[in-house]
């Protein structure tokens, strides 16, 4: 095997900074499944963006729970208001990679950072920084930081809130404009990333645990939900993804797939 002479990048969930979008009315409904379940064992790099103080959540989290102070309405101004706070916090905190998630997607840490070790990285790659995208939202996406910071002119501070205005889109597409648009840069898709838009009984139950991000939700009122015979009935979980996990797997003593 010939040796490659350029050092390898070392990348490791620490590296890796997982925004949560989240609102106060979904604290409990919605956030604790993820607290039971992912973010337990992901809180190092994991932070939760929200718009109301909540001291459960802050005994919970401390200062990974991030209020935004942004309005709790759903509203265009409002989500933009939160990816401002989101994107801002991640170029401080100093790390490689900026993933956002809503807190209705399961996120896989182990095949997300083999995810963004086999793209080329930022440094290697020069101008090719990379960010994976899903077109509807919803389903997550990652930004190395190199090209986190080129998006700084329209993004940091007040100016993320200005170019969505501008535009009159949503958060993510802001996201996507921003890159696209004005920096001329492709995204990449991954079918890695899974939201509740889609029909998620099309993911293979052996190919599980190989995904970046999963959801659960309803369309047409009826449940979209990962195709997995989970040990708990569907009032216990609704998301058929909590027995995928380890954590509260070992709470109920139940044999896990992970
Ligand atoms: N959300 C929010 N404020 C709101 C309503 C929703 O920040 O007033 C967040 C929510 O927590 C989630 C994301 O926006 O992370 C998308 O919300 P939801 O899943 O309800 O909508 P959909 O997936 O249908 O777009
Ligand atoms: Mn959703």
């Amino acid at each position: 095997k010939a040796r490659d002479p350029t050092p390898v990048e070392e990348l490791s969930p620490a590296d890796v900074f997982i925004a949560v979008k989240t609102t106060k009315k979904y604290h409990h409904t919605r956030l604790d499944l993820l607290l039971d379940t992912w973010i337990s064992t992901n809180m190092l790099q994991t932070y939760v963006f929200t718009d109301g103080e909540d001291d459960r959540l802050r005994k919970r989290m401390g200062s990974h729970m991030i209020n935004t102070n942004c309005s709790a309405a759903h509203s265009r101004q409002a989500l933009s208001c939160k990816m401002a706070v989101e994107y801002d916090t991640f170029i401080s905190s100093g790390k490689k990679w900026f993933c956002h998630v809503d807190d209705d997607n399961y996120v896989n840490i182990r095949p997300l950072v083999k995810l963004l070790l086999d793209r080329p990285s930022p440094r290697s790659s020069g101008a090719r920084p990379v960010r994976f995208w899903f077109a509807t939202g919803g389903a997550g996406f990652c930004v190395s930081r190199g090209l986190a910071l080129k998006m700084s002119p329209w993004a940091s501070g007040g100016n993320f809130m200005t170019t969505a205005d501008r535009i009159r889109l949503p958060d993510d597409c802001t996201v996507g404009y921003i890159i696209e648009t004005l920096l001329g840069v492709g995204l990449i898709r991954s079918p890695l990333f899974h939201s509740h838009l889609e029909n998620l009984q099309l993911v293979s139950p052996t190919q599980i645990h190989h995904q970046v991000t999963l959801s659960y939700g309803t369309f047409d009122s009826k449940r979209n939900i990962i195709n997995v015979r989970g040990a708990l009935s569907l009032d216990e979980d609704p998301t058929s993804l909590h027995c995928l996990s380890e954590c509260l797997c070992a709470k109920l003593s139940l044999l896990c797939v992970f």
